[in-house]
């Protein structure tokens, strides 16, 4: 007993060497973590540290700055979530902008839609992108389709200078608040998101844990309210390797035809047309879309009150 509540336990020492623990300050008070079976790439790019390692159980890792964005075994229920809730909301969508997600997976679940035309992505970490095409070839296939171009920069400098109206579909696939993604989470960002959306066109952005983040989501959501005079609705998967274990969206439309993100009007459950080069879909379906912006009652209570 006695043994138990020293600072001796073997509980809290004995697991930290050889796994990685994701510390930051903005969960703080916990670090989920990962057993570590290899470090395989360790860099410094002009924006951050990254990291690819491969785990005991969910398979290689992404690391940016010290947090995991990506691992094998979970990332299709981000990837699948961020696209198709948005690109599954509206009728037809033709031009698609990808701000962030230099990974490629967005890029692969965007490719599943064969209304679309144009796929511009703009990532600011060059790094990101030749580290993904070396390690993670299953995410970073979404890069051989021929519709993907790649802009190479700041997305908040990209966004200033689109054509009002250009954009059937704007997704926000960026790291946390701090560093190089900081300026994707304010105000003015959105307003420039807004202003590249043809009327009725959506955006669809990573809007962090309910469980961690409500300041955060009250502070987009109350932004969102102001901009977007079409719907704005916060939606939730879980990614097990994600802090507390879910992440959100905020999707949002712009002025136009009405639109119900809660029913899916333009279903991809029956496309299997890229089955054969991008695998089926693992996570998304109609079921799961409409679910997904079922809220717990404290969440509903700040998200509805902004
Ligand atoms: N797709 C990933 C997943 O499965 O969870 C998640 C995150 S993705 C790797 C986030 C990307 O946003 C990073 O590659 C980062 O370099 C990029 N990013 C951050 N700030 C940016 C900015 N201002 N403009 C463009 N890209 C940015």
């Amino acid at each position: 007993e006695e043994a138990n509540n020293n600072n001796e336990s073997p509980y809290i020492s004995s697991v930290l060497p050889g796994w990685f623990s994701e510390i930051s300050p903005l969960w703080p008070g916990e670090a989920h973590s990962l057993k570590v079976e290899k470090i395989l790439f360790q860099g410094k790019s002009d924006y951050q540290n990254v990291m690819v390692f491969q785990s005991s159980t969910y398979g290689k890792v992404l690391v940016l700055d010290g947090v995991i964005q990506l691992t094998e075994r979970d990332e299709c229920a981000y990837q699948e979530m961020i696209t198709h809730l948005p690109l599954c909301s509206i009728p037809n969508p033709r031009k698609v902008l990808v701000i962030g997600g230099g990974d490629g997976g967005v890029l692969r679940e965007v490719s599943r839609h064969s209304s679309v035309e144009q796929i511009d992505i703009c990532e600011i970490d060059k790094m990101v992108i030749d580290v993904a095409k070396q390690f993670f070839p299953n995410v970073a296939i979404g890069y051989e389709d021929p519709r993907v171009k790649l802009h190479v920069g700041d997305g908040v400098a990209f966004l200033k200078n689109v054509p009002e109206g250009t954009y059937d579909a704007v997704i926000v696939d960026s790291s946390d608040p701090i560093g190089p993604a900081q300026e994707l989470f304010e105000k003015p960002f959105f307003e420039t998101v807004a202003r590249a959306l043809r009327p009725g066109g959506v955006v669809c952005t990573q809007a962090e844990s309910i469980w961690l983040h409500m300041d955060i989501i009250e502070h987009i959501v109350a932004n969102c309210r102001q901009i977007f005079k079409g719907s704005v609705n916060y939606a939730w998967t879980t990614v097990p390797t994600y802090p507390s274990g879910v992440i959100g969206f905020m999707l949002c439309s712009t002025e136009g035809p009405s639109l119900d993100f809660k029913n899916p009007t333009n279903p991809i459950d029956a496309d299997d047309s890229h089955t054969k080069t991008r695998g089926p879909l693992k996570f998304y379906n109609s079921e799961i879309h409409s679910a997904s912006f079922c809220l717990p009652s404290f969440a509903k209570r700040v998200i509805e009150s902004k």
